[in-house]
This record gives structure tokens, sequence and C-alpha cells, in this order.
């Protein structure tokens, strides 16, 4: 491994939480990013646009490997929407409730969902960029259940849970076990073991 601490660049206290998570057990720690540090607005065409914008910003500003999440959910029913822009379902200043409404609304109860996870490493002192990818299959509930996890884990049934639960109703374990940013970090990890990737990731060289 080439460092045990990455710097995270995000300002999403729920994605701290389970990016700590997920990494320690390959005794990778994640430093938060410090305040000083601007982020670039997330306004890519795609989710490895908006990871790397964010992990370059933040290894350029603290000379530290850095690392940074992009991720959203997927609707069938929409086309792929609101896809890059879930953040921002229910409007610029839209808070996680108000977007999941939208998207109950939207779509209907039973369609089908995809979580996508860019994970994006950013190594300052040699250039090297990379970016993996984590996907996570589920169906819309008819209302929203649970209090774990955050976003739209509340609307969301998870494939491989057999629909019975919500993300939100799963522990942490479980959502780490299955989710985008779990196999999107695991990715990683293994990337910088020098394995390959697995069955629910990939991985980008970007130089
Ligand atoms: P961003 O990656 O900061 O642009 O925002 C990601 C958007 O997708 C937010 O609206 C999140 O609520 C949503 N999202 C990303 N990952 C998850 C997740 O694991 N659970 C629920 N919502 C998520």
């Amino acid at each position: 491994m080439p460092s045990s601490a990455f710097v995270l660049a995000t300002r999403n206290p729920h994605k701290v939480r389970e990016m700590r998570r997920l990494l320690a057990p390959a005794g990778i720690d994640v430093e938060p990013l410090p305040d000083d540090v601007v982020l670039p607005p997330e306004d890519g065409e795609t989710f490895a646009e908006n990871a790397l914008g964010k992990a370059r910003a933040a290894a350029r500003g603290t000379s530290r490997v850095a690392i940074a999440d992009d991720s959203g959910i997927e609707a069938e029913a929409l086309g792929g929407a609101p896809g890059v822009r879930s953040a921002r379902n229910a409007g610029p200043d839209a808070g996680d409730e108000e977007n999941l409404a939208k998207l109950m609304r939207e779509a209907p109860a039973g369609s089908p969902l995809r979580y996508v996870c860019a994970l994006a490493w950013v190594d300052p002192e040699s250039g090297q960029e990379r970016v993996f990818h984590g996907d996570c299959r589920g169906r819309l509930a008819s209302e929203p259940r649970g209090t774990g996890g955050f976003g739209y884990d509340p609307a969301f049934l998870v494939d491989e849970d057999g629909w019975k639960r919500t993300m939100a109703e799963l522990s942490d374990p479980e959502k780490d076990a299955i989710s985008h940013r779990g196999h999107a970090v695991r990715a990683l990890v293994r990337s910088l073991r020098g394995g390959s990737d697995g069955r629910r990731a990939r991985s980008d060289e970007t130089n």
C-alpha cells in the first residue's frame, strides 16, 4: 500500500462515516478535508468526472493522496434520472427528504433502481489517477422505511435482500457488503494491493 491515510474530498458527514467504515479493515485512515480547500461544483456529465474533480482539488490543496466519491441513483422508469444530478433532484438547495419525495412521485413503486458510485484516487506526488466504479441494484419501495443510511436509502428495496428490506433497514455491515460504495472501495483496495477488480466493480486508469 502506498499510503495508510487518504484525505477524503467531501463535506458530507454520511460519506465520511461510510468511507471510514469501509477503509478501516484495510488499515486505511480517512482524513477530513481541511476547511480552506475549496471543492469544484459537481456539474460534470459523469460520476467519474465529478469524483476526479473533487479528488484533484483535495490532492492539490493538501499535497496528500486524496479520494472522492461521486454517487447517485438511477431510476429505469425515468431513463436513468436523477443519476449524476441525484443530490439536486428537487432543486439546487433540496435536502434528502425532498429529493426522495420527488423520486417517489415520479417513478412507480416496484420499478428498478440502481445506485452508482465512482471513486477517484489521486496521488499528487506521482501524478497517478484512478477511478473505480461500483453499483447496487434494487426496486422502489411503495413508502419510505427505515432509519439507517441516508439519502434515498429508505426507498431502496435491495435486490440482494430479495426486496424484503430497504437499504435504510439494513445494518451498517449489511449495507457495506452490498453497496455501490462498498464495491468501489474494495476495488480501490484490491488495486492498491496489486490485485484485479471484481464482479460488481471496474476501474479506469486515467494516466
Ligand atoms: P454527491 O455524490 O455528493 O453528488 O451526492 C450523491 C447523491 O446521491 C445524494 O443525493 C445522496 O443522497 C445520493 N446517494 C449517494 N449514495 C447514496 C447512498 O448510499 N444512499 C442513499 N443515497 C445516496
